[in-house]
């Protein structure tokens, strides 16, 4: 992904950091996000390492509109549900 492209996401995750990090005694309404300050970090990293917006999962590049609802998303939707609820082995 072109610097350009990952600035937006990096600017939102930078700001999830800093509400994280920061003191819990304001609680967020509505909930800012779920995400841990771990996943956050760690989605900061792999843009640093140029593997961002890929699928953990399936090597997949994650569609823009789930990086945007998600920007801390290691997982495309599909690997996300799959994590969730395991599939029968057929
Ligand atoms: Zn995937």
């Amino acid at each position: 992904m072109k610097v350009d492209e990952t600035g937006e996401f990096r600017a939102a995750l930078l700001r999830m950091k800093k509400k994280l990090s920061g003191p819990r005694l304001v609680r967020q309404n509505p909930p800012v996000s779920v995400a841990t300050l771990d996943q956050v970090n760690e989605a900061l990293r792999r843009l640093d390492d140029d593997s961002y917006g890929v699928c953990t999962g399936c090597f997949m590049v994650i569609p823009r509109g789930q990086l945007l609802m998600r920007p801390y998303a290691d997982t495309c939707s599909d690997c996300a549900g799959r994590k969730r609820t395991p599939a029968p082995v057929s």
